[in-house]
C-alpha cells in the first residue's frame, strides 16, 4: 500500500480537507485509489492508472532507427539498412557487444508527479539523468502573508507502517501535521519557504521532470528495478521501463517485469 496525503490533482482527486486522504493501493501489480476520510472509506475504489504519476513528456522521434543510422555511420554500412528487421538486429548485436554509446542519440523526458522527496533524492543521485525539481524556495504549500500557496501539502506513507500487528500510519500523521501547522506559522510570521522547509519531512512529495539518454535509463533500469532497490524508486521505474518497453522495444526488450514482486530484469547488464 502506498499512501498519498493531501489534495492530490494527480490521481484526479479533489481533496480540499485535510482530514481527507487518497489512499493508493497496489493490488496484483494494479494501483487503484480509494478516497477516505481518515479511517473510514467514503466511496467506492476508483481505479487508478499509475502512469499518471508517471508520463512520458517527448522522446526522440524514430530513436531507434537514429540508433540504427548513427551505429551504421561507424563501418559506413548503410547498404545494410533494411528497417524494420536490420534495426532489430542490429540493436541486439550492440546491446550484446557493449557497444553502448550510440544508445546515447536517443533520449525520452518524463514528468513524475506524487513521489516523495526520499524518492527524488535517489533519482538525482543519476548523474546523467537531468532533473528540473519543484523547488520548496519558490513553491510554498502554505498561505503566506501577500502570497497564496503553490499547491497543497502532500506526504507519501510507506507500506510498511501497518504491519500485522501495528500501525504507526496515525502517529505518523500526527507528527507530519505538527510539522506542516509549524511550518504554515513560521510563513505567517515572515520566515521564507526556504527556511520553513526546513520542518517538512522526507515524505513530501515533489514533482519532477527528467531527461536521459537510452543508455542511462537501460543502467537506471538495471539498478532500480532490481528487488534490492527501495520500494519506492523500485514502482516508478518500473512504469518508466514498461514505457519505453512500449516506445523503444529493441532497446529495452530484454528487462522482463515481474508484476507480482514489482521488479524487473535485464538480460543485458549496462
Ligand atoms: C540498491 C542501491 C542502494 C544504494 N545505497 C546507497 C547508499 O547507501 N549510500 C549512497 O550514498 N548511495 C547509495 N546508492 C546510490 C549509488 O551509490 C549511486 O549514487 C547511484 O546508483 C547512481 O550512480 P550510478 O553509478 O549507479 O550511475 P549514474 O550516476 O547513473 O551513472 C551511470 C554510469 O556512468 C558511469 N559513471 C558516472 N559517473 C562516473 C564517474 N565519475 N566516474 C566513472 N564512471 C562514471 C558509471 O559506469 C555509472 O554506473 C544506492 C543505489 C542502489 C541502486
Amino acid at each position: 500500500m502506498f499512501l498519498v496525503e493531501g489534495n492530490q490533482p494527480a490521481f484526479g482527486c479533489d481533496l480540499k480537507k485535510a482530514e481527507n486522504l487518497s489512499e493508493v493501493v497496489l493490488r496484483d501489480g494494479v494501483w487503484e485509489t480509494i478516497l477516505c476520510n481518515g479511517s473510514v472509506m467514503l466511496s467506492a475504489a476508483n481505479k487508478l492508472n499509475v502512469n499518471k504519476l508517471v508520463t512520458l513528456e517527448k522522446i526522440t522521434p524514430g530513436a531507434e532507427d537514429l540508433i540504427e543510422r548513427a551505429c551504421r555511420t561507424c563501418y559506413l554500412s548503410f547498404h545494410r539498412y533494411d528497417p524494420p528487421k536490420s534495426t532489430e538486429e542490429l540493436i541486439k548485436k550492440i546491446l550484446r557487444k557493449k557497444h553502448h554509446s550510440v544508445l546515447e542519440h536517443a533520449h525520452a523526458t518524463f514528468r513524475i508527479k506524487g513521489g516523495s522527496r526520499v524518492f527524488t533524492h535517489e533519482l538525482v543521485r543519476h548523474r546523467f539523468i537531468s532533473p528540473s525539481q519543484e523547488s520548496q524556495r519558490y513553491v510554498c504549500y502554505a498561505d503566506k502573508p501577500g502570497r497564496q500557496k503553490t499547491k497543497d501539502f502532500e506526504f507519501v506513507t510507506p507500506p510498511t507502517f501497518i504491519g500485522d500487528d501495528f500501525d504507526f500510519t496515525e502517529k505518523y500523521k500526527k507528527q507530519v501535521d505538527l510539522c506542516y501547522q509549524l511550518y504554515e506559522k513560521m510563513l505567517d510570521a515572515g520566515i521564507p519557504p526556504e527556511d520553513a522547509r526546513y520542518i517538512l519531512p522526507n515524505g513530501t512529495t515533489s514533482e519532477i521532470v527528467i531527461t536521459a539518454n537510452f543508455r542511462e535509463l537501460r543502467h537506471f533500469f538495471w539498478v532500480r528495478t532490481n528487488q534490492r532497490a527501495h520500494w519506492e524508486i523500485r514502482l516508478i521505474a518500473i512504469e518508466m521501463l514498461k514505457i519505453m518497453k512500449r516506445e523503444a522495444p529493441i532497446v529495452f526488450g530484454d528487462f522482463v517485469i515481474d508484476e507480482k514482486n514489482m521488479s524487473a530484469t535485464g538480460e543485458i547488464e549496462t
